[in-house]
């Protein structure tokens, strides 16, 4: 028995046999033609037969994943056409008077490594894209047959899948995907979420050299841990977890597509929070109506240095685009306290949690905070885009951040770049002052949207960092709901909605006291949501409270 570790980036459970995935890559050979006209000829043919395959790819994707994941290959189909790589091929073949597999190689390496030469995250990877109609029109150029998978349900292992072998797996056979190399960022890592297939990615080569078809593995997809040859407790174990998973995620899966509604008719939204443009397989995977918080901190703590303009603007398009035109909340940069970054030079504090982080940061640094403005407002017309800002006390703060989106908006204007006019602009409410205050707050914004993890740490004055204070921290605490309750009624005084987005909104012990406040959307993590669908879809608000 050997434990391996990967990336989970689905997360489910497979027991079965392991079978290397097969791609039948004997390496390209370069052979001299006499003929160029005839093979620039075979790549037309073989281009044709490519795109018919990515039809049929596409229309199995559709089915399976949704029309957003199944563009890939419609983009791969527009890839096959694109001017510049065709002329590359025909180029190499009639400069150098070689076979078509030689020129289409030679384009596609020179064309992947451009793109993975790039900056932009989103554009290294698409560097797998390439390869990945490469290895098509080379396999139709030889006259191969599509890929295909054995008829045993198996778990595939491979050093890497490409985004179209990961959607042509007959998903019946599959019990579960296993990747030695890969990107959580990759369309491969999306859809294997989206296609509920346990996966885990980055097992290493270790892991490859080790297996060989037929050896019998435990797939993790929630830790990431691969066991292979396991011995006959950690079968029984995991067989025993598999059936308790599948039944949660039975019982949990009826509701996919349902609303979130109350007995008695209440209409509520529940969307997911998301860290990093790779959690968005998971929110489509579980249904969410929305993004109801999205950490943008998170672009700025996997960096080195300031994400710039472009960056930011590339990871909310993304975000914005894949969610289809459900409404996404963004919210601006909340870093210090526990979220500290080198490169921002924060001067050490006593108190960091009662110190200068988030919107302070922002309206300290003016030019930091146009930079991120900018680009939400240009990302702004490719969806619907909410704008919330974080750690607000006071109506002064709220004047001077609409104040900074103006300014925004005109330089924009300045530079000829365009925005969307329906931008939502909200507050979250998570000091008791704005809480206090939401009857003065509420007629400037949008929306509200309650942060109960830090609202309960200024409320109750303790450090949510600190477990030693667990029995002093009463996440019910009467204050703390109390503080909700007057900023509900607030908002709704003056026609705003409001949100919960701190981990209270996924205590489905609390599902219905919110409902009562006339909370109108809850948004939590993205495997919480279907758990707090089920919760709503159970209150009957026009019966006493038990
Ligand atoms: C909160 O404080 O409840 C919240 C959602 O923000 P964060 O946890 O990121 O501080
Ligand atoms: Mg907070």
């Amino acid at each position: 028995m050997i434990t391996f570790e990967g990336k989970g980036v689905y997360g489910a459970l497979a027991l079965g046999k392991v079978s290397i995935f097969k791609r039948g890559e004997e390496p390209v050979r370069r052979i001299r033609v006499s003929d160029p006209e005839a093979e620039k000829k075979r790549f037309v043919a073989a281009k044709e037969k490519a795109k018919a395959q990515l039809d049929a790819v596409y229309e199995k994707a559709l089915k399976e994943v949704g029309e957003t994941n199944a563009q890939i290959f419609e983009i791969h189909k527009m890839m096959l056409d694109d001017d510049d790589f065709n002329d590359a091929v025909f180029g190499t073949i009639e400069s150098q008077s070689v076979n078509a597999e030689y020129a289409v190689a030679v384009t596609a390496d020179n064309f992947s490594a451009m793109f993975a030469a790039m900056d932009d995250g989103y554009m290294q990877a698409r560097a797998a894209d390439v390869k990945d109609i490469s290895d098509r029109l080379i396999a139709c150029l030889k006259d191969k047959k599509d890929e295909k998978t054995s008829d045993e349900p198996v778990i595939i292992c491979a050093d890497d899948l490409a985004p179209s072998e990961t959607v042509s797996l007959d998903k019946d056979k599959v019990l579960a995907f296993v990747t030695a190399h890969g990107s959580v960022n990759s369309h491969t890592a999306i859809l294997a979420r989206t296609m509920n297939i346990p996966a885990v990615i980055g097992a290493g080569d270790e892991f490859l050299s080790a297996i060989k078809d037929g050896d019998v593995a435990f797939v993790d997809g929630y830790s990431g841990k691969i066991i292979v040859d396991p011995d006959e407790k950690t079968v029984e174990d995991a067989k025993k977890r598999i059936a308790e998973d599948k039944e949660k995620k039975r019982l949990l899966q009826e509701l996919k597509g349902k609303e979130n509604v109350t007995k008695d008719g209440k209409k509520i939204n529940v969307f997911a929070n998301i860290g990093s443009i790779d959690n968005i397989g998971a929110v489509l995977l579980n249904d969410a109506g929305g993004i109801g918080l999205f950490r943008s901190e998170f672009l700025y703590l996997e960096k080195n240095d300031y994400p710039t303009e472009e960056e930011q603007f590339a990871a909310y398009k993304r975000v914005l685009e894949s969610m289809a035109g459900k409404k996404v909340i963004i919210r601006t940069l909340d870093i210090g306290a526990d979220k500290q970054v080198a490169y921002f030079n924060l001067p050490h504090e006593e108190n960091p949690a009662l110190g200068m982080r988030a919107i302070r940061i922002c309206l300290t640094r003016p030019e930091l905070f146009r930079t991120q403005l900018r680009a939400l407002y240009r990302a702004s017309e490719y969806g619907t885009l909410g704008i919330m800002f974080p750690m607000i006390t006071s109506v002064e703060e709220v004047t001077e951040i609409l104040e900074a989106c103006r300014g925004a908006k005109e330089s924009l204007k300045a530079d000829g770049l365009t925005y969307s006019e329906n931008v939502e602009t909200g507050i979250m409410i998570e000091t008791p002052a704005a809480a206090l205050i939401s009857d003065k707050l509420a007629p400037l914004v949008d929306f509200f949207s309650v942060g109960t993890n830090d609202l309960t740490q200024y409320t109750l004055a303790c450090d949510r960092q600190n477990p030693a204070l667990d029995r002093f921290c009463d996440t019910h605490h009467e204050a703390v709901l109390k503080l909700i309750q007057m900023s509900a009624e607030n908002a709704h005084k003056y026609g705003k909605w409001i949100g919960i987005c701190g981990e209270l909104a996924a205590d489905t012990t609390l599902t219905e006291t919110f409902l009562r406040m006339g909370i109108d959307e809850l948004s939590v993590s993205p495997s919480y949501v279907l758990k707090v669908r089920e919760a709503v879809r159970n209150a009957d608000l026009s019966k006493e409270k038990a």
